[in-house]
Formats: structure tokens, C-alpha cells, sequence
């Protein structure tokens, strides 16, 4: 395994298109970015890549994942599996943010960074966020602001569920208190401190986040509201909050069931939200992945439960690309640079010399995903893992 790697003749996004260049990774960094960069005949253990036909990308920031599973809507069995490394990776996901749920009981935030940091030693990075859906918040050092403070994995809260039938029916009091607790936390700790909130289809919509910045000193980007394209609805109020600054994040993980009932598939909500003048710095998706994806009736009654996939987020990067002719830069932005930034992830989520060697080669012609590198090291090669999670199986 070579710890040098040169990448010739790849188109650059960066996410900005930097058309074709090569790109230069030593250990875990990127060391140089150029045309024509030459190695010389130094014997160097230099893996030659030729990226000729290919998109060179950052890796993707899933900035929401349930990566212990979640659910639980429908009793016990109805608790979602655990994600694995190839999961994440054979999606092209180098970065992936843990969160709870609906369940903080059975789902614990111990386990949750036991996780996280089992998939770093697999070979991905993690952060997770301290709480859940509920408020009073679940923590592990007694309040959001020592947990940001005092556990380098966590850098914010969350999701924390509003306009839901699952939420904790928060008070606008009780969202400022953790937002002043993350925004705190997250300054003492040189972290984004951000609150994940989970929009539910209820009819305050984005309200309660309107009211609790209002008449105080925080502001809409303290909070990263989830499941925008959740209906019309609530994409409508997700622009509105976009309008006056506030980013917002699209789910990418659906059922046919969501989609005939009026969610907003994220490639036509990420392009609806372009054409409406939003900068794409204030839009991301995330997959939502391994979450419970219950279907409800009007009622509240559950009819059913699938599971979230984090390969859904490439799925509709490319299809924002093929369907509704976003242009790659742009596509690739919202599951990079724009996650890495509301994420306060400075080394992550673009290309550039200095910043960590998480890569995703896609091929031009059909926009599949080639090749993952995760802190240098190769994770997928020729669209097959050659990395594997400890306990799975390598001939799946
Ligand atoms: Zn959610």
C-alpha cells in the first residue's frame, strides 16, 4: 500500500470546477494540487492513478446518519439495524455525523460514540451530536455545553424534533436554552455548536425556530433544520428560513410511499431551492441513513417501516446532476463544502493542499462512483470495497 498517491488528469471539483489537474496525497493530506505534476525518478512508493475519465471530488459529508440504527416507532422489532463501514464507504461517505432519535432510552449516546469511533479505527471519520429528539436533552457530562466541551466527538445537538408528533413538544424557552448551550459549548471548544433539528410535518412548521432567535441575540444558523423536502409545506418554510440566512438540509433517503404523498425528492428540492436564488452554502442533503423511515397515516397510526440508506445521498447528488441538470460543482457542494462548513469541519469537504485526503473518484460518462479514498487509504477501488468493517463478510 503506497502512501503517496497521484491522481493524473482528474477533473477537479473542488467542489468548484477546477477543470483537469493532478492532485498529489501523502499519508493522510494533500500535499500538492497542479498540472503537470511530476514525482521525478526518485524510486518514490508513488501510486500513479490515472483519473483521465474521471470527476476528482472531496468526500462526501453525510452530516446526519444513524449509524447505531434508530427507529423503534413499532415497538421493539421495529428497531433499525447498525450501520457498516462499506455502508458508508461503497456510498462514497468519508465523513459521517451520528445522531440518536426518537429513542434515547435504548439508543444510548455511549453506544452512539463507541461507534463513532469504532468506524474511525475501520478507516472514516465521525462526529456525532450529544441529545436526541427529546428536550430535556440526553447528555454523558451533564449538560450540551460540557459534553461539546469535554468530548472531541461531539460538535453539536440533536436532532432535536420540532413540529412532530415524536418531539418533545419543546417550548420556545426550553430551544433557546440548548441553543445558548451548544452556541456556548461549541465557542469554548473551537467547534460549529450547531442544534440539528428535526422538522416534523406538523403545522408550526419552522416557526418555532423563527421565535426563538427573535428577541434574543442568537441566530437562524445556531440551528440546522433536517427533512426540508419533507412536503411542500415545510420546503416552502425551509426557503423562507434559507431567505433570511438559516441553512437547511434535505433528506435523501425516501420511500415510494413518501414520494406519492407529497415529499419533495432532495435532487428536485436542491433544485427548486437553486432557482430560487439560495447559495448553495446554505443548502445540504444528508441521508438520514439506518434511520426508520415509518410510514404514518394522518392519524399519527404507523403503517409500515424501511430503513434509510446513506448511499441515497450520491444517489441524489447524481440524479440533481442527470434529472435536473444541476451542475456537478454544484450537486457535489451540497453533500461537501456546504455540510463541512455549518459543520465547523474546516479540514474536510473540499480539495485543496493541506486538507485531509478523503476522495471520491466518479466516472464522467455515467456519474458512478469509482473509487473512495478515506484519509489516503484506499476504501473502493473498480466500484468494489477493499476495505471491510471488522465483522463483514467480503463476498457480499
Ligand atoms: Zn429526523
Amino acid at each position: 500500500m503506497s502512501l503517496m498517491k497521484l491522481f493524473k488528469n482528474a477533473h477537479l471539483l473542488c467542489p468548484a470546477d477546477l477543470g483537469q489537474q493532478d492532485v498529489l496525497i501523502a499519508g493522510k493530506q494533500i500535499i500538492a494540487i497542479g498540472q503537470d505534476l511530476l514525482i521525478g525518478n526518485h524510486n518514490l512508493p508513488v501510486e500513479i492513478i490515472d483519473a483521465s475519465d474521471c470527476y476528482l471530488t472531496p468526500g462526501f459529508v453525510d452530516s446526519l446518519v444513524h449509524f447505531i440504527g434508530g427507529g423503534g416507532e413499532g415497538g421493539f422489532a421495529s428497531r433499525t439495524p447498525e450501520m457498516q463501514l462499506t455502508d458508508a464507504t461503497l456510498a462514497g461517505v468519508t465523513t459521517a455525523i451520528g445522531v440518536l432519535g426518537t429513542d434515547s432510552t435504548t439508543r444510548t449516546l455511549t453506544n452512539l460514540l463507541a461507534k463513532a469511533h469504532a468506524l474511525e479505527t475501520e478507516g472514516i471519520s465521525t462526529y456525532c451530536h450529544t441529545g436526541s429528539y427529546q428536550i430535556p436533552c440526553r447528555t454523558l457530562m451533564g449538560s450540551v455545553t460540557d459534553d461539546l466541551i469535554l468530548i472531541d466527538k461531539f460538535i453539536g445537538v440533536g436532532e432535536i424534533a420540532i413540529s412532530d408528533h415524536r418531539s418533545s413538544q419543546p417550548t420556545l424557552t426550553e430551544l433557546r436554552k440548548v441553543a445558548a448551550q451548544a452556541r456556548v459549548g461549541g465557542m469554548l471548544a473551537g467547534k460549529a455548536g450547531i442544534v440539528s433539528v428535526h422538522v416534523g410535518a406538523g403545522a408550526s412548521l419552522l416557526d418555532p425556530l423563527h421565535q426563538a432567535v427573535n428577541g434574543t441575540e442568537l441566530s437562524l444558523k445556531q440551528f440546522y433544520p433536517t427533512h426540508i423536502n419533507r412536503n411542500q409545506d415545510v420546503f416552502a418554510a425551509g426557503i423562507r428560513f434559507a431567505k433570511a440566512g438559516g441553512v437547511i438540509d434535505f433528506t435523501t433517503s425516501t420511500t415510494a410511499y413518501d414520494l406519492k404523498h407529497g415529499e419533495v425528492a432532495a435532487a428536485q428540492a436542491l433544485a427548486m431551492a437553486l432557482e430560487q436564488q439560495i447559495p448553495v452554502a446554505n443548502l445540504t442533503m444528508s441521508s438520514d441513513g439506518n434511520a426508520s423511515l415509518p410510514l404514518f397515516n394522518v392519524q399519527g397510526e404507523l403503517l409500515g417501516l424501511e430503513v434509510g440508506k446513506v448511499s441515497s445521498l450520491y444517489q441524489s447528488a447524481r440524479s440533481a446532476m442527470l434529472d435536473f441538470k444541476i451542475s456537478p460543482s454544484l450537486a457535489i457542494a451540497a453533500i461537501t463544502s456546504s455540510p463541512a462548513a455549518v459543520l465547523g469541519l474546516s479540514h474536510k469537504g473540499t480539495l485543496a493542499v493541506g486538507k485531509d485526503a478523503d476522495l471520491v473518484l466518479i466516472h464522467k460518462d455515467d456519474l458512478h462512483i469509482r473509487s473512495v479514498f478515506a484519509k489516503g487509504r484506499t476504501m473502493v477501488k473498480q466500484q468494489k470495497a477493499v476495505v471491510f468493517g471488522t465483522f463483514e463478510t467480503k463476498d457480499d
